[in-house]
């Protein structure tokens, strides 16, 4: 849903013109996702949050009871969710982890480490073995494998089934189980197998994704005769930006993977999405500062741009959004506003590139009324380019009725 709910339709309303563009996060509408999306799952399925999402503090603490832990990708992100939700399990994955960076993690005593490369195994090896050589170290090993047949097709990101720089290559797996066995590295327990292999699915092809992960995991066990504890199937439950008001189906997806989790009553299932999670909670809020014709077409030009929200500059799409009209016009001149009936959102960059959302359907709209853009709560502000042009930085309000 990607309206604004009352709440956040409210505090838009009465924001003053000086401090928008501002994104408004709805915790209470996130509490009530998370929720949904924890009584969606068996209790045998461990739900994780990929912090690179969304990693707001306020965030991060609001989906604590209902997660049970969160994966980080960085040093960064271990440090700042350390320190935002603390004593809670982290598990942390990414390519390229740095020997300051793993070292970091292992002194915070992350609860997994998803191993990405043959290399970082011996890294990781040796840094723990110096640093407390009696301290257990839980890993998984991520493996780029293929996607069940088709599915590449209709991801929009992938991350596996072709060439990436993520995770093993299945053809290694004998030479890194290898290094695991015969008591090398006693201080690294392999609990399983970690797949993350793409993003923008629906229910129905990730649980697809998930049984060829678990058949390939429970393979790879028995070939090498290892125990296979855990499975983490990754995140990639799509967000629709197009069709605004439809939502990832969770229950479809809690449903294929909690019996998933019922054939395999040994295996400890887990998922760790980001966008599914927080982009629905999330709107950038901001106003129309002028309305232009230009050469047969009109543009709404508003406060801010895609360097606060560049979801739509990154992802080709048109974000979603609500027109708040205001009634008042502080000025004696006769007030900017649209003559057809569709006119094209854009920022305050100096670039064409700057574009919000197309052919937006909002006869009458002028300057001066206010946009609530939707979908905006996750891979928004934080993958965007503050620093072109700058222009000031939005504000951040959380509202919480349970804390307001
Ligand atoms: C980004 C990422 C996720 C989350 O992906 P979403 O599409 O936001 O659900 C999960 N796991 C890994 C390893 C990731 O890189």
């Amino acid at each position: 849903m990607t309206a604004p709910t009352d709440a956040v339709r409210a505090h838009a309303l009465t924001l003053p013109s000086a401090e928008l563009p501002a994104y408004v996060y709805d915790l209470a509408a996130l509490r009530e996702h998370a929720a949904f999306v924890r009584a969606a799952l068996s209790e045998r399925v461990e739900l994780y949050y990929a912090a690179k999402a969304n990693p707001e503090p306020e965030i991060l603490a609001t989906l604590s009871p209902y997660v049970h832990g969160y994966e980080v990708a960085s040093g960064g992100e271990l440090a700042h969710v350390g320190n935002a939700v603390p004593g809670r399990p982290l598990a942390f994955g990414g390519p390229g982890k740095t020997p300051a960076e793993i070292a970091a993690a292992l002194d915070q005593g992350v609860a997994r480490f998803h191993v990405e490369s043959a290399h970082e195994l011996r890294v990781l090896a040796e840094l723990s073995a110096r640093r407390a050589p009696d301290a257990r170290v839980g890993i998984l090993l991520r493996f780029n494998l293929p996607l069940p047949g088709g599915l590449l097709a209709g991801s929009t990101l992938a991350m596996g089934g072709r060439p990436t720089p993520f995770g093993l290559d299945p053809s290694e797996a004998q030479e890194v189980v290898g290094l695991l066995g015969g008591g090398v590295y006693p201080q690294l327990e392999l609990r399983g197998v970690h797949a993350h292999l793409a993003s923008g699915l629906e229910a129905a092809e990730l649980v697809a994704v998930a049984e060829s992960v678990v058949t390939w995991a429970e393979a790879l066990a028995a070939r090498h005769r290892i125990p296979l504890a855990e499975v983490n199937v990754g995140g990639g439950m799509n967000v629709d930006y197009t069709t605004a008001e439809r939502r990832f189906d969770w229950a479809a997806y809690g449903t294929g993977i909690s019996r998933l989790a019922a054939a395999h009553p040994d295996l400890t299932l887990r998922i760790e999405p980001g966008r599914a999670l927080t982009a629905y909670c999330g709107w950038y809020v901001t106003e129309v500062l002028d309305v232009k014709y230009s050469h047969g077409q009109e543009f709404a030009v508003v406060r801010g741009g895609t360097h606060h929200l560049r979801t739509p500059a990154t992802k080709g799409h048109d974000q979603p959004c609500t027109v708040l009209p205001v009634a008042t016009w502080p000025h004696p001149w006769p007030r900017p506003a649209a003559r057809q009936n569709e006119i094209t959102l854009t920022g305050q960059l100096c670039t064409p590139k700057d574009l919000l959302a197309r052919n937006v359907l909002a006869p009458g709209l002028r300057a001066g009324d206010r946009v609530a853009f939707g979908l905006a709560g996750a891979y928004a502000w934080n993958i965007s380019h503050h620093d072109f042009l700058m222009h000031p930085r939005p504000g951040f309000h959380f509202l919480d009725p349970a804390r307001n």
